[in-house]
């Protein structure tokens, strides 16, 4: 009974979020929110990561596309909280450092421990090895799947596969900040090769130079990963027709980006004459996030098994974007990242016991201004945007100096699910309890059927 509902409920949620403008939300929802309300289990966890995509990320991405009344798919989850980011400090833990970066974060909503900025799922001062959510999973028979448009060492897809001191060290030859990592010094190794170690069923993202280094043992961590079975792709065709477990890898270092544009620039910028995006440059042999969503869950899901799976999708450029204040790029890898997640909610429409998360690991630098002057501008960064509803878009980058990398925010961030224990997500909430969340759901027993 509850199924039918939700797939109701799925169904409406879907439809308005694929007209891009909706209709109206003004209506009574309450009978909606509590049809969607499901507590137990979760057959399967789909969790999606947007690097750096504050509710401001998301605004300009909706702003500049869709239309400041439209909605993304990511917009049309029933249940949107808050949460809190913050790291702590590595020699007196509990100190927060109010800005985090992406390895501690993700080791928050990873394994449910606060860390210091920089640490993989280790703690901070003590450098304790934390569970993963993902190692969890493993342990309760879910398949799992790790996917990103960054090199798949980087902080974000490592967090849930390895336990370092420090996230820089990637592959065999990056240990220097790692002595104790190492596996001659009695460690896991690197992070790539603690992934192929975990045999992850499907990893797919950048880096394949990280790979393509030596282990201690002789092959490199690409060669060990076939020893053990790992078929490993680098095109989006050969990735079509891959089995799992695959290791794709379909760039040296992050994934090539969506969308082209300038950079924004002190005043007056190009405030004269706002840019328009260029969309549609990622070269075809480099798959989509959305494409890789797709094969991943095709992968992953195996109807008539008892186990479900757990997938972690990355869009992590919509930081390294904001980083160089780029505002089509970073908008450009938001829509991507908004298709990928549009996949994952036609799973989940098809499979109710779906837990789904969409939120991010921190906020970004950039910010929606009103129309500057010579008298009155923002002292940083500026672009110009021609939205596609016809409108002006400036955005201000204002956390670093012209030229140097923009720096995260301490703000919260949007946290939205649904499915199974999504509606914890409501209020404000600690990125830590994320961990709960999915944990609570991969751990009570699932006696659904999925009818199909
Ligand atoms: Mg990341
Ligand atoms: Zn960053």
């Amino acid at each position: 009974m509850r199924n039918a509902k939700s797939i109701t409920f799925m169904f409406l949620a879907l439809s308005l979020a694929w007209t891009n403008r909706i209709e109206s939300q003004n209506g009574d929802r309450t009978a909606d929110v509590r049809r969607a309300l499901e507590d137990g289990g979760a057959r399967n966890v789909l969790l999606f990561i947007g690097d750096g995509m504050g509710d401001s990320e998301i605004t300009l991405a909706r702003n500049y596309a869709v239309g400041a009344a439209g909605r993304l798919a990511m917009d049309s989850l029933p249940f949107t909280g808050e949460y809190t980011t913050y790291a702590v400090k590595e020699d007196a833990p509990e100190i927060p450092d109010y800005v985090t970066d992406s390895a501690a974060s993700g080791t928050g909503w990873a394994t449910g421990v606060k860390t210091s900025n920089g640490r993989i799922s280790t703690s901070a001062k003590t450098d304790r090895n934390l569970k993963t959510i993902l190692e969890i999973a493993q342990e309760r028979g879910y398949r799992t799947g790790d996917i990103t448009t960054a090199e798949l060492t980087d902080a974000t897809p490592a967090v849930l596969g390895a336990h370092v001191a420090n996230r820089s060290c990637q592959g065999p030859s990056d240990m220097a900040a790692c002595p104790q990592d190492r596996k001659s010094a009695g460690g896991l190794g690197s992070i790539a090769e603690q992934l192929i170690a975990h045999h992850v069923d499907v990893l797919l993202g950048g880096g394949a130079s990280r790979f393509d280094q030596p282990t201690e043992g002789g092959p490199t961590v690409a060669d060990a990963a076939r020893i053990i079975g790992y078929q490993v792709v680098a095109t989006a065709s050969e990735l079509e027709a891959a089995k799992a477990p695959v290791l794709g890898l379909f760039a040296t270092g992050n994934m090539s980006l969506e969308w082209n544009g300038a950079e924004a620039l002190p005043y007056p910028s190009n405030i004269a004459n706002p840019q328009t995006c260029t969309e549609s440059v990622r070269p075809a042999n480099e798959p989509a996030l959305a494409a890789m969503t797709t094969k991943a869950i095709a992968l992953l899901d195996r109807p008539g098994t008892t186990a479900g799976f757990f997938l972690q999708v990355e869009g992590a450029s919509i930081d390294k974007q904001s980083h160089a204040a780029s505002p089509c790029t970073q908008i450009g890898e938001t829509i991507a990242f908004d298709q990928a997640i549009r996949v994952g909610l036609e799973f989940a429409r098809m499979h109710p016991r779906t837990l789904l998360i969409v939120t991010g690991d921190h906020g970004h630098a950039g910010q929606i201004v009103g129309m500057p002057n010579d008298t009155d501008h923002p002292s940083g960064l500026l672009s110009a945007l021609r939205t596609k509803e016809g409108g002006t878009l400036v955005i201000s980058y204002a956390t670093n100096a012209y030229h140097r990398s923009q720096d995260h925010t301490g703000t919260e961030i949007r946290v939205a699910a649904m499915g199974p224990q999504a509606a914890n997500v409501l209020g404000v909430i600690n990125q830590t309890d994320l961990f709960s969340i999915m944990s609570r759901a991969i751990q009570e027993p699932v006696l659904f059927t999925e009818a199909r």
